[in-house]
Order: structure tokens, then sequence, then C-alpha cells
């Protein structure tokens, strides 16, 4: 391994990009960032995170190292940017039926880990959100919240700009390793898919579409939720009061078969329509006049495991490297991510088996003798 300071490249302006550039910084390389403006998810993410997965009621892969981790690195960053960029927001996950509330309360005789980031189901009456409907009641999530993405990148590219390290550029694995640089890290999203097939690293485009809605603070149309995001399998987000009115992001459509990032028209009603199935009769008439303010979509990195994949590209000279398949969770396994990332390449620590490329057969085929 070469000594530091290095020289990294780091392409992709998205938050992969982002977390990787920032990490290499902190460890005192020279790191110039590279991105060619191509779509972002990213910039469209609401950003939210959550260590409780509400499919099984299980808390989400390595939940307590990955929001520790997640929690340092914005630290990190407000304090650098001098911008306030994680927001801790309550989720009330409003129960669909008996049986759902049954295995939700069930944990807490278990004594399972997901209890120390949730609390045992309530009647809507007791947690004081008016709006809401729901016969079966509402678990609380507290350790749940969201990041504003699009103002970290915008932050991230201020301080990269002023010291002349941010360059619109765009670059592929066969273009190498840039002239003077020790290392290159592909962080390009969907954007490198075509070229990871190739070697069996398989990222699949998820397309989503979240909705940028707001409603008056007070009187008819008022929407309040008592400061919590709302799910029902899809969510409602308070983020901030603008303007004289309080902003929300409503959200998301999932699809694999929506290739472009596009929004697709039919979404916005759609995710009304699910969400006013949460919401009493007040609720609904103020979901259904809230302004539409943006409408915007995007395409997920997923991997078919649902892991991330880091480390060296199989199959290239030593230095090139990458970090993709954030898919829906970016934000809390990202700057988990980046460290493992940058603490492999410095300092050799050996990289997690389940974010390694050669954990995958089609890699192992493709590139026999790959080695992460
Ligand atoms: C609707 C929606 C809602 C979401 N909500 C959440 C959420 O609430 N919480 C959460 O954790 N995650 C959420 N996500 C997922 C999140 O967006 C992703 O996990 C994350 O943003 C992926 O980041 P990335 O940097 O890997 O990819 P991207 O953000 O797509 O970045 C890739 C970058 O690479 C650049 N690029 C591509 N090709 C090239 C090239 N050849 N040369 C140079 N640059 C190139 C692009 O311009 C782009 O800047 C959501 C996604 C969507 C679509």
């Amino acid at each position: 391994m070469a000594s530091s300071p290095q020289r990294i490249v780091v392409v992709g302006r998205g938050l992969a990009g982002a977390l990787v550039a920032w990490r290499f910084m902190q460890r005192g390389c020279r790191v110039e960032w590279w991105g060619d403006g191509t779509h972002s998810a990213s910039r469209v993410a609401a950003g939210m995170f959550n260590p409780v997965s509400f499919r099984r009621v299980v808390e989400v892969w390595n939940a307590g190292a990955h929001l520790a981790a997640m929690r340092q690195t914005l630290r990190e960053l407000e304090d650098a940017l001098g911008l306030k960029l994680l927001h801790d927001v309550p989720v009330a996950k409003v129960f669909a039926n008996d049986d759902y509330r049954s295995t939700w309360d069930d944990r807490w005789p278990q004594q399972h880990g997901v209890c120390q980031w949730a609390s045992p189901g309530e009647e809507l009456a007791e947690v004081g959100i008016d709006v809401l409907q729901g016969p079966s009641g509402v678990g609380r999530v507290h350790a749940s919240g969201w990041v504003d993405v699009p103002a970290l990148l915008d932050g991230m590219e201020r301080h990269f700009s002023d010291q002349g390290l941010l360059q619109g550029r765009t670059w592929s694995v066969k273009d190498g390793l840039p002239e003077g640089a020790d290392a290159v890290v592909d962080c390009r999203g969907v954007g490198a898919a075509e070229e990871l097939a190739q070697v069996g690293v398989t990222v699949n485009p998820n397309h989503g579409d979240v909705l940028t809605l707001s409603t008056p603070l007070t009187g008819p149309g008022a929407l309040d939720t008592a400061g919590h995001t709302v799910n029902n399998g899809k969510w409602l987000l308070p983020t901030e009061v603008k303007e004289g009115r309080q902003w929300w992001r409503l959200g998301a459509t999932y699809s694999w078969h929506r290739l472009r990032s596009t929004p697709n028209a039919m979404a916005a009603e759609e995710l009304r329509d699910h969400m006013v199935k949460a919401l009493e009769e007040g609720g609904v008439e103020a979901l259904r006049a809230a302004r539409l303010e943006a409408h915007q979509a995007g395409l997920r990195p997923a991997s078919p495991d649902r892991r991330p994949t880091v480390g060296p590209w199989p199959g290239q000279p030593k230095g090139i490297l990458m970090l993709n398949g954030l898919g829906t969770r970016g934000v809390l396994v990202g700057p988990a991510m980046a460290t493992h990332l940058v603490n492999w390449w410095l300092d050799g620590v050996n990289l997690p088996p389940e974010v390694q490329a050669s954990r995958f057969k089609s890699v192992r085929q493709k590139v026999p003798g790959f080695q992460d």
C-alpha cells in the first residue's frame, strides 16, 4: 500500500461519492470529485433512515453500527459545512390489522433487538395524532429521521469547488486509473450498471417517485401529524415550515419496470390514494387539497441481495475501486460503507464478507481468481 497522502479520484456526485470523498479527505488524502451531471437518485431521495424493517418487524441489517456511523459522519459534515442536515423525526407505523399488531407486540416479551428502537403498540387516542385512523393502533419508532441529502450534496460541492477539487468530468472503467491518481472510486450508481454486469455485479435500477407537498399551518386544509412521519406502507414525512406553510414529502413508489428516471404521472394519485387510507376525514380532505410543489423520480441502484458492493472493481488493475448498490437505504448504510472502503484501502482492514463482490457466484464465474 502506498503511503499517505494519496491522490484519490471519486467519480459520481451522488450520496455514495460524497461520503467516499469526505472520508478520504478526512484521512488527509488529496481528493478530486468528478461527476458528469447525469441523473442522481440522491437528488430526489427523501433521505429517511429507520432501523426497523416494517415487513417482518425486525432490525434492519447491522442497524446499531450503521446508525452510529451515520450519526458520526453527519456530525462531522454539519460542523464542516455549517449546515443542519440530520433531523430526528419519529415514525408512527399504522398497523394494518390485529395480526400485525400481535407480531409487533410479541417482540417485547421476546426481548427482541428491535425493542431498543421502537415502542409497543398504542391506541391512536394515546399517541395524540388526531389526524390518523387505524382500529389496530400504531407502533412508534423513535430512532428514525431524515437527512437533507440535496443540502449535503450542495454543501460538499461548494467545499470541493472552493479548493478547486470539483470537476465536471465523465469517466468509465475503460478509462482506467486517471493520470497521477493512486486510486479511482466508481460511485456512479445505475450509471455503472452496464459495465458492472459484464463482470457479474448486478445493479438493478429501481424506479421511485416522490412528491413534495405543502399545506396551510392552520385552518381549513391544515394537516398535523404531531411531528411524526406516518407510515402505512407509503410514508408522509413532515420536513419544514417554509413560506408560511408546512412542507411534506410523500412517497414512494417502487418499480422494476420503469427504466427511466422521469416521473410517472400516475404515481401522484397512487401515493395520495394510498396515504388517505390512514387518515380520518379532515386529514383526507387536507391531503387531497395539499399543494403539489414537486413531483420527482429517480433510479435506486439496487443489488440482488440488498447489500452494497464495496472494494476492488472485479477484473481491473489495483487502484480501481467501487461503492455501489446503496438501494433503498443509502442514508443509513452509506456512511459505514464509505468508512469500510477507506479503511480497507488505506489501512488494509478486511472488508466485511457480505459486501465483497466475490460473494456473487456470477463474479467468481466471470472473473476467475478474483479476490477482494
Ligand atoms: C424516490 C426515491 C426516494 C428515496 N428515498 C430514500 C430515503 O428516504 N432514504 C434512503 O436512504 N434512500 C432513499 N432513496 C435511495 C437513495 O437515493 C440511494 O440509496 C442513493 O441516493 C444512491 O446514491 P448513489 O450515489 O449510489 O447514486 P446516485 O445518487 O444515482 O449517484 C450517481 C452519480 O453518478 C454520476 N454518474 C453516472 N455516470 C457517470 C459517469 N459516467 N461519469 C461521471 N459521473 C457519472 C451521476 O451523475 C450521479 O451524480 C430513494 C430513492 C428514490 C429514487
